[in-house]
């Protein structure tokens, strides 16, 4: 018996499987281009800043003079060519940070608006589109949403009439989310931060960067963002950063984030980096490697999804902004299958099975699987999405190929077994 078999993966999945990575070998050696370019950029700034072992003694208390937190920051200014950022264990997730830097730069009788559509789903209630206790809603702040046109497009004039002058601030996500819409290009996001600033150009761009981060070798910020933001359990986390969040920047902006992370008046130089200098250090080195494993492993499970006759997004010869693949399964059942694939696939909890259920911040069940190091990171393989039409699975990450190609593997397994699909 083969390891293969012995993992539970039977010849015909393995064949097939083998069939499509042989279609995607120049698409892969693109993405080793890339994650080459991203590699020496983090490499380059962390010489730059002189990065030694001192840095990787943290603090504690205040967190005064703590020179590993105080260089990191310099690190992603240079990687992000921003003037300044955040990088914090003490920002919890995603959407802290961005909650963060929202409520930071926007005041009463501010405007905030979206012209991508509906913002990811945790940030409803940061918002105040769904009700909750302080919201922005609740301070004063107003929403205003400018949905995609149908093809996916950017809507200029229902854009342009959207911006008035109580506009501050414009978010733009970067990533599809839990949306079947096109992820945006930092070209695209260029354009559009572009069109923005030229019809106020006072308005302040935020890019929800979460799930972005190196799978370019440009940045939301190197076309004109004021701030990017995203989550350490996430691709610039690199699988190793145990928790915390980033927000990069103008100086401006940055400066009311810190005080509102901490409290007015507390400067930079406060926050104890504890003992976790050393993982958000070698997270982001490996960073850029690691997003194009994961890149690679979405690539592969479209290209045989694709194949199998179903929806996916993107489609597999599509350019890749982000590390999420789509897929319409069409069916709880299927979802639960692939979910099954994923989690028997991971080095943790292999044992378990996924099922659906409520989730804080989301509206619908939802069913996720991940066998993770670092808890609930998706930049480790993972499978989620909610219970609602079209039935639609989100496969993201991977530290290795190998191991989101298993993930890939196993979920077409458990589809076959469970008489979800035939591979012919
Ligand atoms: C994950 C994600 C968030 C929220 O991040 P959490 O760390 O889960 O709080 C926000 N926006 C996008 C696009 C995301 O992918």
């Amino acid at each position: 018996m083969s390891l293969y078999q012995e993992m539970g993966i039977s010849q015909e999945v393995l064949t097939f499987s083998e069939e499509i990575l042989a279609g995607l070998k120049d698409r892969f050696e693109e993405l080793d281009k890339i994650a080459e370019y991203n590699q020496y950029k983090v490499l380059h700034a962390m010489q730059k800043n002189r990065v030694s072992a001192e840095c990787f003694a943290g603090t504690t208390g205040y967190g005064h003079d703590d020179l590993g937190r105080d260089v990191l920051e310099k690190v992603y200014v240079d990687v992000f060519h921003t003037e300044a950022a955040l990088v914090r264990p003490q920002i919890t997730c995603g959407t802290h940070a961005l909650a963060t830097a929202l409520s930071a730069n926007l005041l009463p009788g501010d405007e905030l608006l979206s012209p991508v559509g509906k913002p990811y789903d945790t940030l409803e209630e940061v918002i105040g589109i769904r009700e909750s206790a302080c919201s922005l809603a609740e301070y004063g702040v107003s929403y205003r949403q400018v949905d995609l046109l149908p093809d996916g497009s950017f809507d200029w004039d229902g854009i342009k009439a959207a911006i008035h002058e109580k506009t501050k601030l414009v978010t733009i996500q970067r990533s599809k989310g839990y949306q079947m819409r096109p992820t945006f290009s930092v070209e695209q996001i260029g354009e559009l931060i572009a069109f923005v600033k030229g019809i106020k150009p006072d308005v302040l761009v935020m890019v929800d960067n979460c799930y972005g981060e190196f799978t370019e070798t440009i940045e939301p910020s190197d076309v004109g963002a004021d701030m990017v933001v995203g989550s350490l359990i996430k691709n610039p986390g690199g699988g190793i950063a145990p928790t915390g969040g980033y927000i990069a920047g103008t100086q401006a902006c940055v400066d009311r984030c810190l005080y509102r992370l901490s409290a007015p008046g507390l400067g930079q130089d406060i926050g104890a980096s504890l003992t976790v200098n050393t993982a958000l250090y070698q997270g982001f080195f490996f960073a850029p490697t690691v997003v194009a494993s994961a890149v690679k492993g979405a690539i592969f499970v479209a290209a045989a999804y694709e194949k199998l006759g179903y929806h996916v997004v993107p489609a597999s010869s599509e350019p890749r902004y982000d590390i999420i693949q789509s897929i319409e399964l069409g069916s709880e059942e299927a979802m639960l299958a692939f979910t099954a694939g994923i989690q028997a696939a991971a080095p943790v909890d292999s044992y378990v099975t996924p099922v659906a259920a409520p989730m804080d911040g989301y509206d619908d069940l939802v069913v996720m699987a991940a066998g993770d190091f670092i808890q609930g990171s998706s930049i480790e393989l993972s499978a989620d999405g909610p219970i609602r039409e079209p039935y639609a699975i989100y496969f993201q990450g991977g530290l290795t190929f190998p191991h989101a190609k298993l993930g890939g593997m196993m979920a077409l397994q458990k589809m076959l077994d469970r008489g979800l699909l035939q591979l012919n």
